[in-house]
């Protein structure tokens, strides 16, 4: 089976048998080297470690014991990063060569709590073994003496790996399908977009991209791209549409590898043509754009707003000029866009006069609905 689907959830396959059991002979015949001569006791972390254990200890030529504790520390598909104990250690392992023997290892934080546990338990020695290993989330600062595979921070399951308790029989590991979606916010100027984006980004596992910023830290990287626009902004020369694109094909490449569940385009698409252009990327990439939140705000309220901030400041008529003629471009070249995307029924209007904490939670249903 390529494909397995638990309950509302689709994970692609991800090592199959043999990959699993060579994992396991590596970890079993580096075990039998270190510990010739010895008898270790493998303490099994449950409930997720029966699987490997059992595989594990047929692959060991040494006179050993086994035992095992009840520690868990997830629920769902996330670590809760708090641990309870369920079965405590009321095996005698004073003078004992332990290994505890983990599926796999994620924060750390399960076996650095074992760890702590067998302190005062005269033990010999102890050693770590897991099957796997997600370095990207590693918190301990123990050393992980034994590890199968490394692997990313995808959630998996099967082979003793379980979904809301499911999953575990699998005789390979399937990772959760996650498919990274792009979605754009929009909206006239001084409609609140930069202050909404902000808390987004603070709220959501997302990417973010401003195109504007991401030239300019292609610039300061010296990267050859960033050498391209630095000439052409030298000479006075507008960017062109393929080079903000190519940035954005980056972007994404980066962001596939960073886990993240979507990516938040800020300042892009500004023109039709660059919608039309970011639709084919995005299709390359297998990206689908999947919304463009417009911040609707009367064109009035804006003008009073600004012309308010500017009575206070006593500059009344450059600010105002200024908005119209931001207003302007606004409507040439954004609102073709706002369009576009209600054609595809991809377009989200927000009422964005009112509180910002209000404006807020109807972005966030917006959000939570599409990525
Ligand atoms: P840690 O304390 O290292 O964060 O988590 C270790 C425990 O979390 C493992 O024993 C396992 O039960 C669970 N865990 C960590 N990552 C995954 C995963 O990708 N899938 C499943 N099913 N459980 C995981």
């Amino acid at each position: 089976m390529d494909t397995v689907t638990i309950e509302d959830k689709t994970f692609n396959v991800y090592m199959r048998e043999d990959e699993i059991q060579s994992a396991v002979k590596k970890v079993a015949s580096e075990i039998n080297e270190r510990y010739k001569g010895k008898k270790p006791l493998f303490l099994g972390i449950l409930n997720g470690a029966f699987m490997f254990a059992a595989d594990l200890l047929k692959n060991i030529n040494l006179d050993c014991q086994i035992s095992f504790v009840k520690v868990s520390s997830y629920s769902g598909t996330k670590s809760t990063e708090h641990i309870n104990q369920l079965i405590g250690f009321d095996i005698p392992l004073t003078g004992r060569d332990v290994i505890i023997t983990e599926d796999i290892i994620d924060t750390g934080l399960t076996i650095e709590y074992v760890l702590q546990q067998l302190k005062n338990m005269n033990v010999a020695s102890v050693a770590v073994a897991t099957l796997l290993f997600k370095p990207g989330s590693f918190k301990g600062t123990y050393k992980i003496d034994f590890i199968g595979k490394s692997i990313p921070n995808d959630f998996i399951i099967g082979y003793g790996f379980d979904y809301n308790g499911y999953g575990r029989n699998y005789k390979n590991i399937y990772q959760l399908k996650t498919q990274l979606t792009a979605f754009a916010l929009t909206g006239a100027p001084g409609a609140g977009k930069g202050t909404q984006a902000e808390i987004l980004r603070q709220k959501y596992n997302i990417g973010y991209i401003s195109t504007g910023d991401a030239l300019r830290s292609e610039i300061a990287a010296g990267t050859e791209l960033g050498k391209q626009v630095s000439g052409l902004i030298n000479n006075g020369q507008l960017v062109p549409d393929d080079v903000v694109l190519s940035i954005i094909v980056n972007f994404m490449k980066k962001a596939k590898e960073s886990g993240v569940e979507s990516v938040l385009l800020d300042g892009f698409p500004r023109t039709l043509r660059q919608a039309e252009m970011l639709d084919g990327v995005l299709k390359k990439e297998d990206v689908p754009f999947v919304g463009m939140i417009n911040i609707v705000v009367d064109e009035q309220v804006l003008a009073d707003r600004i012309s308010k901030r500017a009575e206070k400041d006593h500059r009344a008529d450059d600010d105002l000029e200024t908005l119209k003629k931001r207003l302007d471009e606004y409507h040439t070249k954004t609102v073709p866009i706002v369009e576009y995307y209600r054609r595809q029924n991809k377009l989200y209007e927000v009422n964005g006069v009112g509180a910002i904490e209000d404006i807020n939670k109807e972005i966030c249903k917006i959000v939570d609905e599409i990525i």
